[in-house]
């Protein structure tokens, strides 16, 4: 399984170089997905000297396997912002993401991006309580979203908020034009040079190839925060998996979809080289938690046939994506005893627009412009109640598999983050981390970090 549409349907390209001698820079980014890319894409507009390190090729990880909704409409979120932080950092929070969203808009090409009304769906009385309640949020905020009953699916959906003319891009092709761009500005991008060791008090990387790369000031860009941090922002974020299929569609949809109610349920088509795609998602759990995923694949393959009457399945992916205990993404210096070093991550599965604010953010850091969202999206924000549960949550669990990780001897190799023990992932034949989410191909080779060695096998 795993074979994302949007992997498939990628530019044709040259791959970029391999990193093969000792290098300089002023700022080096870890990680090419669409964070490290923005954020490459605005430091070399700005004139600075950045390259990019890529440990497979660029956009094979979450940004290649989302599902391309290029939106400020995040789900059920405004009316949970506004509680948590006030009405001027919830409307702030959209500001930067509608911004980004426009930002996508000037920038790509026919190929890659095209509007649609971002809507989402009740099908129940408590959703359609719920849809009320996040458009009063809409209303007090300010964003333009409408309330009705505005459907073109064949389900019965009970209630609609409408956010109009938002966009939704083809992942890969978007990117791999970002990056282009970026390396038109003077940045210079590396792929398959994987980054093995951080001494950030040197301020120096070691990669797999024996190179090394000395930096000023760098940029974690690379989804979960690589191995070396482990201790800082690591137990400070859950991971969920989630499972898309695409079939043969017959039409182009004019919105995309998302389910406030159960079953989570994500809905948009797309139009690729003249054929068109339908796309459904929403199955998923606690990464690595989960043995038997083809249910997941099922389901949804199951909803497709039957609800929406298309039968020539083309694509089954899944993917993953940190989220922050509050809702808002890391985006900004990691700790003012290190302040060179910025991460960037924990999207809940918005990262699309949330990676372009976040890159808007540390890029404005590190050239010494204001940026109104810095204290919001600072990775060191404190203070608030879910925090501290979810916190204590992660640890818990990590202590837990940590422990009979180390006691019990199974069939299931050791991860080579943090010593958990790994599970078989039979829908997507990968090795699954409960603790952090990382995942091992079958041979044993990392797939996604935080681990950045192979498991003994
Ligand atoms: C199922 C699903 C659907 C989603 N749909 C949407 C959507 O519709 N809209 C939306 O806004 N968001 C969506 N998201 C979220 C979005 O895809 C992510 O938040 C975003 O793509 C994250 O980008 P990234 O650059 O941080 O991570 P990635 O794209 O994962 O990039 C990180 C890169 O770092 C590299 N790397 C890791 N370790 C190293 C190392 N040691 N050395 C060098 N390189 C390294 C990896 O190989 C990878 O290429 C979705 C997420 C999921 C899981």
């Amino acid at each position: 399984m795993s074979n994302s549409l949007w992997l498939s349907t990628a530019y044709p390209r040259k791959p970029y170089p391999e990193v093969d001698e000792d290098i300089t820079c002023d700022v080096c980014i870890i990680g090419g997905g669409l964070s490290g890319i923005a954020n490459a894409y605005f430091l070399a507009k700005e004139g600075k000297d950045v390259i990019l390190l890529e440990k497979d090729t660029i956009l094979s990880g979450a940004t290649g396997n989302s599902t391309g909704k290029l939106t400020a409409q995040h789900d059920l979120v405004y009316a949970k912002l506004l509680k948590q932080f006030g009405q001027d950092n919830a409307k702030l929070y959209f500001d930067i993401n509608d911004a980004a969203v426009q930002f996508g808009k000037s920038i790509a090409k026919k190929d890659e991006l095209r509007a649609a009304d971002s809507i989402l769906y009740s099908q129940s009385k408590l959703g359609t309580d719920l849809l009320r309640y996040e458009m009063k949020a809409y209303e007090e905020l300010g964003i333009p979203g409408e309330f009705g009953k505005n459907s073109e699916l064949p389900i019965q959906i009970d209630a609609t908020i409408t956010l109009k003319n938002e966009n939704q891009i083809h992942p890969v092709r978007f990117g791999q034009h970002l990056a282009q761009l970026a390396v038109e500005a003077g940045a210079r991008i590396y792929e398959q040079s994987d980054v093995i060791l951080m001494d950030l008090k040197k301020r120096l990387l070691s990669l797999q190839s024996g190179h090394e790369v000395q930096f000023t000031e760098l940029i974690l860009c690379s989804h979960y925060p690589i191995e070396a941090l482990r201790g800082l922002q690591i137990m400070k974020l859950s991971v969920d998996r989630s499972y898309i299929v695409s079939a043969e569609g017959n039409m182009a949809l004019r919105g995309q979809y998302i389910a406030v109610d159960e079953p989570k349920r994500s809905i948009r088509t797309a139009q690729i080289d003249e054929k068109t795609f339908f796309l459904l998602s929403g199955e998923s759990h606690q990464a690595g938690m989960e043995r038997e995923t083809l249910v997941h694949y099922n389901r949804l393959y199951t909803d497709v046939k039957e609800l929406y009457n298309l039968s020539t399945m083309t694509h089954g992916w899944s993917a993953q994506d940190p989220q922050t205990p509050d809702l808002i993404p890391y985006a900004g210096i990691i700790s003012s005893s290190m302040p060179y070093v910025y991460l960037s991550t924990g999207y809940r599965k918005w990262g699309l627009s949330n990676s372009i604010a976040s890159a808007r953010i540390i890029t404005d850091l590190i050239v010494g412009k204001p940026n109104r969202a810095s204290g919001l999206y600072s990775p060191d924000r404190t203070g608030f109640g879910s925090f501290l549960l979810q916190a204590l949550k992660t640890t818990g669990l990590v202590l837990k598999e940590f422990t009979s990780g180390h006691i019990t001897r199974t069939d299931s190799p050791i991860c080579t983050h943090m010593g958990c023990r790994t599970r078989w992932n039979n829908g997507d034949e990968t090795w699954d981390c409960p603790c952090h989410g990382s995942r091992f191909r079958k041979d044993g080779s990392v797939l996604e970090g935080p681990a950045t060695k192979p498991l003994n096998l």
